[in-house]
């Protein structure tokens, strides 16, 4: 394993650790298996070091995610922000795990800005990061996860592996999640390479698969049935499927937080397809949550920047629209027409 890293950037980030005495460690806001997965590895790590560490994360997280160790010690801001509060203002060093700029970390932001003392320490692999938003930054867009690269940094740190079982827990499953199960973005040789150091930890891959993709309830995987039945949208000759569902429709399976977490996957398994949009009116603010999946040299993100207020990675991108469902789907169509030359290239059938 070589170090990536340049040596004066990893000597400030042990300098940085060394001389902080309260550590935050946070994630953006929706945290997935990559944010909640880089989360608790650091903390992990960083207390194993002696030092006083909270996990922070904006809002709640999928259940599919409270079995990692050490979840029952991860922080909501938006549950407890009184509390928390001067905790944020008393820290010395922030982490920002997996997001690229204040801009994704929601209401937590503002206890962040507001503490003009302590330092920040970027580790993430989304694409432009915010210029200046910290006093360190890891910001590496070619890593298929920030645990791919919170691997590569506490082996640089470290020189060499000593991580803990635990903490090779955490980094296998945002590997896994953020590729998928390792089915997109996932062909340098180089991720192959730390799963087998972590195989070396004990961990069991298998069952990681399991407790995180074979985790529905029963109510999801109807509501699952449902929008792929009565919702989904085949657009044949834009290869592209579009999938919705309502607020109504989510609350008649009993909707929790994160239930609908890898639905606008789904479609890219129908041959042919290469983009899948999946809108659906948010149980929590009144908006539509927009996100776009594609295969290939599809830019998701182009999309999403033009058409849904968003942003992301080729094949994978988010946004939100303030608008009704029936808009967003127009909306939808519209930016699909658009696109349509990129689209063409092969067919459904
Ligand atoms: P998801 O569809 O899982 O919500 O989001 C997929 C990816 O798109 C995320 O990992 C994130 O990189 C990006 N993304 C989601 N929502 C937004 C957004 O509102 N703005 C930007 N810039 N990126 C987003
Ligand atoms: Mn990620």
């Amino acid at each position: 394993m070589e170090n990536v890293f340049p040596l004066d950037q990893i000597e400030n980030m042990r300098a940085l650790i060394a001389t902080a005495r309260s550590i935050v460690v946070t994630c953006h806001v929706s945290p997935d298996g990559d944010a909640i997965g880089a989360v608790l590895a650091m903390k992990n790590y960083l207390e194993r070091k002696g030092k006083n560490v909270l996990a922070v994360v904006p809002n709640i997280y999928p259940d599919f995610l409270k079995w990692l160790p050490g979840a029952g010690d991860i922080l909501v801001y938006e549950k407890n922000e009184e509390a928390l509060r001067p905790k944020l203002l008393s820290a010395d060093l922030f982490f920002f795990l997996d997001f690229n700029g204040l801009n994704r970390m929601s209401t937590l932001a503002v206890p962040v800005s507001e503490n003009m003392n302590a330092k920040r320490i970027l580790i993430d692999h989304h694409l432009n990061p915010e210029k200046d938003c910290c006093h360190l930054s890891f910001s590496y867009v070619e890593m298929s996860s920030t645990c791919e690269l919170l691997y590569l940094l506490l082996f640089a740190l470290e020189n060499g592996d000593n991580l803990t079982h635990d903490e090779a827990v955490c980094i296998y499953t945002g590997m896994m999640t953020d590729t998928g199960g390792f089915t997109y973005n996932s062909n340098r040789s180089s991720i192959y390479t730390i799963i087998a150091k972590l195989l070396e930890k004990g961990i069991d891959k298998d069952k990681i698969y399991r407790n995180v993709f074979y985790d529905y309830s029963a109510d999801r995987f109807r509501l699952m049935g449902f929008m792929l039945y009565v919702k989904m949208d085949i657009l044949p000759e834009y290869n592209t499927v579009l999938l919705s569902l309502t607020r109504e429709e989510q609350k008649r399976f009993s909707h929790k937080k994160g239930d609908t977490e890898g639905f606008v996957n789904l479609p890219l398994q129908i041959r042919g397809t290469k983009l899948s949009i999946f809108l659906r009116e948010n149980t929590e603010q009144n908006n539509i949550r927009v996100s776009l999946r594609s295969v290939d040299d599809f830019p998701c993100n182009r999309m999403a920047a033009e058409f849904f207020n968003g942003g992301g990675h080729l094949n994978a991108s988010g946004g939100q629209l303030e608008c009704t469902l029936e808009e967003a789907l127009q909306i939808a169509r519209k930016a699909v027409k658009k696109y349509a030359p990129l689209l063409r290239s092969t067919k459904i059938d």
